[in-house]
């Protein structure tokens, strides 16, 4: 591949991106792949990069719903790939025009392992109950894969392997300081446990299941299940959090997405022992009863709540911003109470969506987020100085009219330039595909048209398919508006 490649700056990056269309004169375009499928990135299976000597790493959801992997060489600006590094036994064929027919849950997650060793699990929506029985829940479809680069520092060759649990949904990696590697992840579908499994040896073997979260019959009614979606990373040391919210699981036809109140515990890596904020020992797995005694941050009545992502201030207390009727929300953990809950957010700028943010010091906070204001989507900083309390809008780093933006959570020891992926859906855009932009302090980092041209002839394909019945196409509609509107993982 020749590459001559021109970093684009933020300004620059920002008028191409609000020229878009126009922009194919030029010599860059600012996003660096096309071929992001459905959903092709979230917070939720993290982290989706690593940075790892001189080139940052990132992983996302391509065509027939498999994983692409890309890299960034910092040192040479030259950009590799995006590869498809394995097949998602849940992608179908030929390709979908229809969100509904997407699963969308074996989206990948990426790590690298002290060799430079690349690891990508991806496939499941809680596992096919043709791979055995589900232990710790209801199995669902699909089936974890963990494939690997056959070389370190390396992308085109990869090898495929089945070293965890098949019955995965939400797949987290966090790595502690003193080298251990965890797994977490909801083993199954909805009425299942949240575990983890743990690895010593770089992610080339996995101890057993180890259940955190647990799904039971609830306490207030025979129909429904208590389940959970949960947030593990890094806290101080080798410390891991989590941060929750519950769902009621009801059985059909009266199933709903409701997710109420939020919840916060640590684990000791040492160890493997589990204490509340407060530093209480606590019982595992976590039941409905217990997480409301022991580890409750809100009580949110009947308002619906999302998980987030969280940090820990450098003495190790939690910071986390979470949805709370669908704003952004942030709550931090004083050292004897939970600060409360606050929007992020300024008068006039619109809604604001999900990133990650940096702990500068116990009141110094910096969120990287997409918001969407007078048809323009951006990705930018939004600032505190006073631990939350208060928030402005800082720099913005990506801004195209007519768009919106989803992003992942930071790349794992981002370097500056490359903090986070983010993907791009151009609004009325007739197709699931979108462009994807790698995103740090100084803007997207670009690359030369041709190498983000990654689609060949699917979307003249897509233009061949057999046109539905208005009956279909309004059925269809509905369906697609409805999957808007709840925008719920699942
Ligand atoms: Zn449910």
């Amino acid at each position: 591949m020749n590459i001559s490649l021109l970093r684009c700056g933020a300004l620059l990056c920002a008028l191409g991106g609000l020229l878009a269309g126009s922009i194919s004169l030029a010599a860059d375009v600012p996003y660096f792949t096309d071929n992001g499928y459905g959903n092709p990135v979230s917070t939720m299976q993290h982290p989706e990069g690593e940075y790892f000597q001189g080139v940052t790493y990132v992983t996302f959801q391509g065509p027939h719903e498999d994983p692409y992997v890309a890299a960034y060489n910092h040192i040479t600006g030259q950009w590799l790939g995006p590869v498809r590094v394995g097949v998602n036994t849940m992608g179908k064929s030929p390709d979908q025009i229809d969100p509904g027919e997407l699963d969308n849950h074996g989206r990948p997650a990426l790590f690298i392992d002290g060799q430079g060793y690349i690891h990508v699990v991806f496939g499941a929506h809680g596992g096919d109950p043709v791979y055995g029985v589900d232990r710790f829940g209801t199995p669902g479809k699909g089936r974890l894969t963990h494939v690997i680069s056959t070389q370190p520092d390396e992308i085109s060759t990869w090898k495929t392997y089945y070293l965890t649990s098949p019955f995965a949904t939400y797949t987290q990696w966090v790595r502690t300081p003193n080298g251990d590697l965890y797994l977490f992840y909801r083993h199954g579908s909805h009425r299942s446990d949240w575990v983890y499994q743990k690895s010593v040896d770089g992610g080339r073997t996995f101890a057993p299941e180890v259940s955190v979260l647990k799904s039971k019959i609830s306490s207030f009614s025979r129909t429904t299940h208590d389940a959970w979606y949960a947030w593990f990373d890094n806290g101080k040391g080798n410390t891991i959090t989590a941060h929750y919210v519950y769902h009621p699981c009801a059985d059909f036809p009266n199933h709903t997405s409701m997710r109420e109140n939020l919840y916060y515990m640590q684990m000791d890596g040492r160890d493997g022992s589990w204490t509340n904020v407060q530093g209480a020992p606590l019982a595992l797995p976590v039941t409905k009863e217990y997480a409301d005694q022991h580890t409750i941050i809100l009580n949110s009545g009947k308002n619906k709540t999302h998980r987030g992502v969280a940090h820990v201030d450098p003495a190790g207390n939690p910071q986390i911003i979470f949805a709370l009727r669908r704003k952004l929300y942030f709550v931090r953990w004083l050292g004897h109470a939970w600060q409360a809950p606050v929007p992020v957010e300024a008068a006039g700028q619109g809604r604001l969506g999900l990133g990650d943010f940096i702990v500068d010091s116990s009141t110094r906070i910096r969120a990287l987020l997409t918001s969407n204001h007078d048809g323009v989507g951006e990705v930018g900083w939004w600032n505190s100085d006073d631990g939350g309390l208060t928030w402005t809008k800082g720099r913005v780093l990506l801004a195209v009219k007519g768009s919106s933006f989803v992003a992942t959570s930071f790349i794992r020891y981002a370097n500056p330039d490359a903090l986070m992926v983010v993907s791009e859906t151009v609004h009325g855009q007739g197709n699931l595909y979108h462009h994807l932009y790698l995103i740090g302090d100084k803007g997207p980092i670009g690359r030369p048209a041709a190498g983000a041209s990654n689609l060949g002839d699917r979307l003249q394909k897509l233009k061949l398919l057999p046109k539905g019945t208005p009956k279909e196409d309004a059925k269809r509609r509905k369906k697609k508006n409805a999957l808007l509107k709840a925008g719920d993982e699942n």
